[in-house]
């Protein structure tokens, strides 16, 4: 199987125009991934990309696969996975087309699966320990280190550094909503942004997450709140210099072998109980 060592979860903008792709489907104890993955390089570094709601853009973010993305990536030797999502800003000052890189995390979603120590066997039999990783800096510093310096060689100014809450969806938050988590003092919210970070956590990958800020949340604009067409727009009025530095960023991570972050031990002295996706 073709190989890669740096993995994207995005829209299909980041992946339709490379050259030589190769499309490979991977199998997951948890079934399929959002889609095939589909290999190939930017600046002599193999990279995986993964359409993070299938293309076509069918699944809903409560509906995605995520362990079952972090697996696949995981499994073709992805051990450096970047983030990029659409958010709505908390606060006035960041608006549309800010590209913030958020050092926290916190979640409010409901419903999703988002660990592999679940307890539950998995198909060959093997059942996971009970095993709890940290997760009090949910982001690697390596990948963000590296992607604020994409951006600012891209001379688009990030934020660096924010509380992403992410919400349930697929719904917008009500204003009440809105303004309670403003009041947290937390940054932009979005949909996408959890269980990915905690997963990656589990699994030994780094995780870099990207956010675009592509509207005004209903606590912090005024008018009607966010419509998913406003989104739309923004997102595509930011998706090439978006990419400009998910480029960069690719280029500047580490070796694989190379890593000494956090991310790269998260188990260390525990067993998970089952044998990790190795790759190549
Ligand atoms: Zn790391």
């Amino acid at each position: 199987m073709a190989n890669a060592e740096i993995g994207v979860i995005g829209g299909s903008g980041f992946y339709s125009f490379l050259d030589d792709v190769t499309e490979v489907q991977v199998e997951t104890p948890y079934g399929p991934p959002s889609d095939s993955l589909f290999l190939g390089e930017i600046a002599g570094r193999k990279v995986a990309f993964l359409p993070r709601h299938g293309r076509g853009h069918h699944l809903p973010p409560h509906r995605i696969n995520y362990r079952a993305n972090m697996w696949a990536l995981r499994s073709v030797g992805v051990r450096q996975v970047l983030g990029p999502c659409a958010v709505g800003s908390l606060r006035p000052e960041y608006g549309p087309g800010t590209l913030l890189v958020p050092d926290q995390l916190v979640d409010r979603t409901k419903s999703r699966a988002q660990t592999y120590f679940d307890g539950l066997p998995l198909p060959d039999g093997t059942v996971p320990n009970v095993v709890h990783v940290s997760l009090a800096d949910p982001y690697c510093p390596t990948g963000r280190t590296s992607a604020l310096k994409a951006a600012h060689g891209r001379h688009w100014e990030p934020v660096d550094g924010g509380t992403l809450v992410v919400i349930e969806g697929p719904r917008f938050s009500t204003r009440a909503e809105s303004l309670w988590h403003r009041a947290q003092g937390w940054s932009v919210v979005g949909m996408t942004g959890h269980p990915e970070a905690a997963l990656a956590r589990e699994l030994e990958l780094c995780y870099t997450s990207l956010t675009l800020v592509t509207d005004l949340d209903a606590g912090a604009g005024t008018g009607e709140g966010v419509s998913h067409e406003e989104v739309l727009q923004a997102f595509a009025a930011n998706v090439d210099r978006l990419r400009g530095v998910l480029f960069d960023t690719v280029a500047a991570l580490p070796a694989n072998e190379a890593r000494d972050c956090l991310c790269a031990n998260a188990l260390n002295g525990m067993d998970p109980g089952f044998q990790l996706p190795q790759g190549q």
